[in-house]
């Protein structure tokens, strides 16, 4: 993971004590949040100031983490983010690989002064940075985290606590072990981190089994009234508009998960979901197999990520935007059956 420059880099960050800005991306999920603030912890044990800034709402079923008091929230605190960003001697960035990710804070991060490094399992990332950790074929950024402490060998600083939000970002982006996964280095990973005290079953409740009715009921309403398949395409998508997700009394985090439903239905090998926002059309799409939604996004939707997962977004209306997906499936047919 790590090469001599690389290596030294780090040593000269732990030796120096300088103060370090830990980031991660917008609609944070628990791999963007869980590997931030498990490098923060790590860091605070080695006594080097730090915090970790998310540049928007964190969803209130990852708000239970251990050191989430390291977090703040560019939504809440953009000019003491600015600041933060503007003092640090380094940046680390965690899971995403295009600057605007970070969306307001892109401006602060151009303008800082600071060493910027990438720590990031996405696909081909932007060159924006002084050092680039890349590795795709990881199944999280956490994973990314634990091995590079375990590189510099820093492996004995490994707590409960630690480990707890490593465990989640792994747990949610390989959905529980379903995607992203396959490889045996990741249960040898996790296998660490359960000895390093996690609940696992705890955890699987905080993250999975804490929303409200409403999200529930949210959920029941895209089942059965919002989802539709795309003719002879194996494909299938569910989009809310704003008005919908205000009668389900939507809350930051409710529609994690939804662009999965579909794939319960025998043969489907690609999913969206389009949630309507105030500006914009926000789209998630998934695949199973050697579909690449990370190339459909960045080629249709201004986006990325990886090959079985990816987002994007529309400035376009929701119809069209739906029209336009659409289309895009129905080119890919062939690919698709
Ligand atoms: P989600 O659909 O859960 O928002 O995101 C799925 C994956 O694609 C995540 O790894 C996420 O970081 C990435 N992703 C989501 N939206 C975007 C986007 O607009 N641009 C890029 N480059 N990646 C995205
Ligand atoms: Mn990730």
């Amino acid at each position: 993971m790590l090469n001599k420059s690389a290596r030294k880099s780090f040593q000269k960050i732990i030796s120096s004590k300088e103060p370090v800005v830990v980031i991660s991306h917008v609609n944070p999920d628990g791999d963007a949040i869980g590997s931030g603030i498990a490098l923060a912890l790590y860091l605070k044990k080695l006594d080097i100031p730090v915090q970790v800034i998310i540049p928007n709402e964190v969803p209130e079923f990852l708000k239970w983490l251990p050191g989430y008091e390291l977090v703040k929230s560019g939504t809440q605190d953009f000019e003491a983010c600015v600041k933060l960003m503007d003092d640090a001697a380094t940046v680390i960035m965690v899971d995403f690989n295009e600057p605007g990710r970070i969306s307001r804070l892109e401006e602060a991060l151009e303008r800082a002064s600071a060493f910027k490094i990438l720590i990031d399992h996405h696909e081909d990332p932007d060159d924006f940075v002084d050092l680039m950790i890349s590795e795709p074929w990881r199944g999280s950024a956490g994973e990314m985290i634990f091995k590079l402490m375990e590189e510099l060998g820093y492996d004995h600083l490994l707590d409960k606590d630690i480990a707890t939000n490593l465990y989640v970002a792994i747990m949610t982006d390989t959905g529980n072990f379903r995607y992203a996964s396959s490889y045996s280095e990741i249960f040898t990973v996790a296998g660490k981190l359960v000895e390093a005290g996690i609940n696992k079953d705890q955890i699987f409740t905080n993250v999975y089994d804490s929303y409200s009715a409403d999200r529930m009921k949210l959920m029941g309403y895209c089942m059965s009234e919002k989802l539709v398949l795309i003719q002879d395409c194996n494909a299938a998508y569910i989009s809310l508009t704003l008005e919908e997700m205000d009668r389900f009394n939507h809350q930051v985090g409710d529609t994690e998960g939804f662009v999965n439903i579909p794939f319960s239905i025998k043969g489907i090998k690609l999913t969206a979901l389009f949630i309507e926002k105030k500006n914009h059309i926000k789209i998630s799409l998934r695949s199973k197999g050697d579909f690449s939604v990370d190339e459909m996004a960045r080629k249709h939707f201004s986006g990325g990520g990886h090959i079985n997962a990816a987002g994007g977004e529309s400035r376009e209306s929701l119809e069209q935007t739906i029209e336009n997906f659409v289309g895009v499936i129905k080119e890919n047919k062939d690919a698709l059956s």
